[in-house]
């Protein structure tokens, strides 16, 4: 038996996230969608859904392009945290989610700078990491048997997948049966060691996932 959490980075996604929240839907599975700004003005109407739906929406940047500990301008946090979270609105979980991302999955000081740390900080965010990325990017036909397999080598996984046009979300519901036959039990909330910055307070070392000039 093993606790599973589910989050989908990157969408929201015409080609990729309506097929996820049908899948989520039949299964009763509620996750996290961490949506990329500038693709949320397109597609809001799907972050809509998913809301409705139960699913909970956290921030994951406006560009996604740089990882914030390679950028060196003085206001990533309002330009990259801020916008979004304007845009997510009413959408938003009251707890302030926010996913950063280092570039391939990477758990170090790629993840965040000053300005991102501080405006996380001072705005009330919780910070979600994760302990789980099969890589169903570069790997969308084979992801699955990894992600069973990274499910199993810990109690409670938080998964990163992605609701973007891969062609890996085609393999979710046969995950899901995998995952179900190994005993899982699909919960919605986040392992505590997976979550650095709770509501603006630090309460797990931080400076791994920070790059300071
Ligand atoms: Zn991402």
């Amino acid at each position: 038996m093993f606790d599973l959490t589910l989050t989908f980075d990157n969408g929201p996604e015409p080609e990729a996230t309506p097929l996820v929240l049908d899948v989520l839907a039949r299964r009763g599975v509620r996750s996290t969608f961490f949506v990329i700004g500038e693709k949320l003005v397109r597609t809001r109407a799907l972050a809509e859904r998913a809301h409705a739906e139960g699913h909970w929406i956290g921030n994951h940047s406006w560009t996604h392009r740089v990882p914030f500990g390679e950028r060196i301008e003085a206001d990533t946090g309002e330009r990259e945290i801020g916008t979004t979270q304007t845009v997510i609105g009413d959408l938003a979980h009251a707890r302030r989610y926010f996913r950063p991302f280092g570039g391939g999955g990477h758990l170090d000081r790629r993840l965040l700078n000053a300005s991102a740390l501080d405006f996380l900080t001072a705005g009330g965010f919780t910070c979600v990491l994760w302990n789980a990325i099969p890589r169903d990017w570069s790997d969308p036909e084979g992801w699955a048997v990894r992600a069973l397999a990274q499910c199993r080598a810990q109690s409670w996984t938080l998964m990163v997948l992605h609701d973007v046009p891969s062609g890996a979300m085609r393999y979710l519901e046969e995950f899901l049966d995998r995952a179900a036959e190994a005993g899982a039990r699909l919960r919605q909330d986040f392992p505590p060691d997976c979550l650095p910055i709770v509501e603006g307070i630090v309460v797990r070392p931080i400076e791994d996932y920070v790059t300071r000039r």
